[in-house]
């Protein structure tokens, strides 16, 4: 049975700078059970409706300005999985979930940053569902559970956001990866709590109760990945956090592995 995995991917130069975080990516990587297909939950992609990726041959997307220009030569060229998409499509219809593919939708850095860590090779096929913002957390709890059945297909779920994620807060004068903000710390402890008790009520109601939940995602993309990885895994998958540190004092890097 394969896991579903959370990864806070960080600033795009986590590509070429990957640090301890990345590091913690390849072990991760290295630990799983080697998947047949990647199914990419990215905070970078985000629609109305549920939509999934059909392109053979999926570009490597740099969406990201004002980086230096080798990030833009950086190429992630892993075969597509029209098939996981047709089937995961199958899955979100059974459940009620509306859904729409995406026929040429390539690779947002949302999900080749960590992959090119996890997987150098880019020799396994991905696709990429979207999220969807102006949704809740029940929400993207229930399109996780709608997926859970990829796991024993060996379809590893690599959901992809951020634990914490204010930019305006982001700090530039030191790459700190050993110190956050008070209210990021808080807001990771909480969430952590949350995850371990397989609290789904709490998380479901995070903007309310978290503390300072507003300042820690002033707008939700980056944590919803985050609950569609702890909903395919099923209520009671282990949840083992596989990398605590921070970037730029207000990037909680945390990563979980649900299996
Ligand atoms: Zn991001």
């Amino acid at each position: 049975m394969q896991a579903t995995v959370f990864i806070s991917h960080g600033s795009p130069m986590q590509a070429v700078e990957p640090g301890a975080a990345g590091a913690a990516w390849r072990r991760i990587a290295a630990e799983l059970p080697r998947p047949d297909a990647i199914l990419a939950v990215s905070a970078h992609w985000t629609t109305p409706e549920p939509a999934l990726s059909l392109a053979a041959s999926p570009a490597t997307i740099h969406d990201f300005g004002g980086f230096p220009p080798e990030l833009y030569r950086l190429c992630y060229p892993a075969p597509g999985a029209p098939e996981l998409a047709e089937t995961t499509a199958g899955l979100l219809a059974a459940a009620g979930i509306p859904v729409g593919l995406a026929p040429d939708r390539g690779l947002d850095h949302g999900a080749w940053v960590p992959l090119r860590h996890m997987y150098p090779a880019a020799d396994i096929p991905v696709t990429q569902l979207s999220v969807q913002p102006q949704r809740d957390a029940a929400w993207h709890l229930r399109l996780g559970a709608a997926l859970a059945p990829l796991r024993a297909r060996n379809v590893l779920v690599l959901a992809t956001g951020s634990l914490t994620h204010n930019l305006r807060d982001f700090r530039f004068d030191g790459f700190a990866e050993d110190r956050g903000l008070d209210y990021v710390q808080a807001f990771q402890a909480w969430m952590h709590d949350a995850l371990q008790q397989r609290d789904d009520a709490a998380l479901a109601a995070w903007q309310e109760t978290a503390p300072d939940a507003r300042r820690a995602h002033p707008t939700p993309e980056h944590l919803l990945p985050l609950f569609v990885a702890r909903g395919a895994a099923g209520a009671h998958a282990k949840v083992q956090r596989r990398f605590a540190g921070f970037s730029g004092s207000a990037l909680a890097m945390d990563c979980y592995v649900f299996d």
